[in-house]
């Protein structure tokens, strides 16, 4: 007997199928270190991103992500001008030295200058005049006792401070700036040039933060760093350059199908660019050791993967493509070891011990949707049904992000369908639902990450790289499945990191 040779071989497990063996361990959980690499050049001390979607991430996401070591991938589905002022407004919100600081002139109404301060989301600003001169600085103290239906009429000039300016030379090192604003107990200190110019701004606010989040993902200039998603047809090259020029960090070339190859001829074209030197390039999705290998020879700074394991996302139904998540990790991440680039794994992480489940599979971080939309600082309103509040969550490949009813979609490319114009002409491969409201990013990512630190003194593991190489797998049945989830009770109480939520 000769048995016939099938194309079955091949078995592919998600998360579920398998669980991380118990080790020998002296770990304290609160001592280990999650640093991780983002890219090639991009490190970060939480192994988390943000998924590019637009009920996950803008701006203040990805402020609340860096904040907490993590980034956020600020998605697409947004116009041009959008999504780079998006990208702005994180790497505007905090910094060592802000050396292009927002200003106004002194000719400009209050009304200007309150809707610029809610932009920006700061409590005032610099003035300057045609010149760049510095000629005050106007602050909440200075309009606490105007009354606002007189922001119209008076500019700001008639309110602004003009005497006794308390600034500091270009080159002041941070700790003289400390001692200036303590000194004269300003929260903002304007920094001046050789020819009287202003040339950056130092504000308390950016010393307490600095203290409050000592984890924070952040450029050479402390900055809060942040990724952007792209596509690869139409108007993406001028949108790969507005958010470069805008100052992000990282361009997630953002597609369903990573191997398509205009998606790889985008990312050879902006690796080939010196003007995008200073921007780290990630390329997705893909699940298999050779869409690793085509993105890497492409010239990625780290890959992303994940085909169809989003908890939104319908390919494998609609398409019948895709790869089991924890198979489709290990396999790319095979080609991304022999290359030494990074390895993120997109998508299917139901419960943080997912997390350490993907890094132990050969993942260097994960990207997350589900978990991070019911979020307070995910876009959109919290609705209430049956007395319990949610979020809305859609896939970017849904009917919704799609085919939005009176307004422009700029995602359909990512599921290739650009050329299609009416909505009943889009073949969806995603769908539109809505996730429990689970409160502020710091503690749903304090849970994430803390379920990571778990599973890291359960392997006996002190940092990531120690995780990989001792964390062993099991395969499990259904039956263990069943047996790892609480069972056999009521569940009365939710826990924060489990509600039982799982469709
Ligand atoms: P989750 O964390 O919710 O399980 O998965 C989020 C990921 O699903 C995203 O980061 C993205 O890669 C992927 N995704 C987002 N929208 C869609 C969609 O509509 N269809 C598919 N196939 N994948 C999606």
């Amino acid at each position: 007997y000769k048995p016939l040779a099938t194309p079955f071989q091949q078995l592919g497990l998600a998360y579920d199928d398998v669980l991380l063996l118990p080790n020998e361990t002296d770990v304290i959980p609160s001592e280990v270190d999650t640093s991780t690499r983002l890219t090639r050049e991009i490190t970060m001390k939480s192994p988390v991103l943000s998924s590019a979607m637009d009920t996950v991430t803008e701006a203040q996401m990805a402020i609340a992500m860096a904040r907490n070591g993590g980034i956020g991938v600020i998605h697409r589905n947004l116009s041009i001008e959008d999504q780079a002022n998006q990208v702005d407004i994180v790497k505007r919100s905090e910094s060592g030295m802000i050396s292009d600081p927002l200003t106004v002139q002194p000719d400009a109404t209050l009304t200007d200058l309150d809707k610029l301060c809610a932009a920006y989301h700061v409590s005032g600003l610099p003035v300057v005049d045609k010149d760049d001169h510095l000629v005050g600085i106007i602050t909440n103290r200075d309009m606490r006792f105007v009354n606002p239906d007189d922001y119209d009429s008076l500019r700001v000039s008639d309110v602004m401070t003009k005497e006794n300016l308390i600034t500091g030379p270009a080159d002041i090192s941070k700790e003289d700036a400390h001692r200036l604003l303590a000194q004269h107990k300003v929260e903002k200190l304007p920094l001046i040039d050789g020819n009287g110019k202003l040339a950056g701004l130092i504000t308390v606010k950016d010393f307490v933060k600095t203290e409050q989040y000592p984890d924070a993902t952040k450029d050479e200039q402390g900055r809060l760093r942040v990724a952007a998603g792209i596509g690869f047809l139409g108007d993406a090259w001028q949108r790969a350059t507005a958010l470069m020029e805008a100052g992000v960090d990282v361009l997630v070339v953002d597609t369903a199908n990573g191997e398509a190859r205009l998606a790889l001829d985008m990312i050879r074209r902006i690796k080939a660019d010196r003007a995008f030197d200073g921007v780290q390039i990630i390329g997705g999705n893909i699940a298999t050791y050779n869409g690793a290998k085509a993105m890497i020879e492409a010239g990625v700074d780290a890959v992303k993967v994940g085909v169809g394991p989003g908890s939104i996302c319908t390919t494998r139904v609609v398409a019948g493509v895709g790869v089991p998540q924890l198979t489709a990790v290990y396999e790319a991440s095979r080609a991304c070891k022999e290359f030494d680039v990074p390895c993120i794994a997109d998508g299917g992480i139901h419960y943080s011990g997912d997390i350490g489940k993907a890094l132990v599979a050969g993942a260097d971080s994960v990207m997350l949707g589900g978990l991070l939309a019911g979020c307070e600082e995910a876009p959109g309103e919290k609705v209430l049904l049956h007395g319990k509040q949610y979020k809305i969550y859609r896939g970017m490949g849904s009917l919704g992000a799609m085919a939005p009813r009176g307004k422009k979609s700029y995602s359909k490319d990512r599921y290739f369908q650009a050329d299609v114009t009416t909505a009943d002409k889009v073949v969806p491969e995603g769908v539109e639902g809505q996730v429990p409201y689970r409160g502020p990013l710091n503690y749903v990512l304090y849970e994430l990450v803390g379920g990571l630190h778990q599973t890291m003194f359960y392997v006996g593991a002190h940092n990531i790289p120690e995780l990989q190489s001792k964390g062993k797998f099991i395969r499990i049945t259904d039956a263990a499945l069943r047996e790892s989830h609480p069972h056999d009770i009521v569940m009365t109480k939710e826990a924060p990191n489990y509600t039982g939520f799982h469709s």
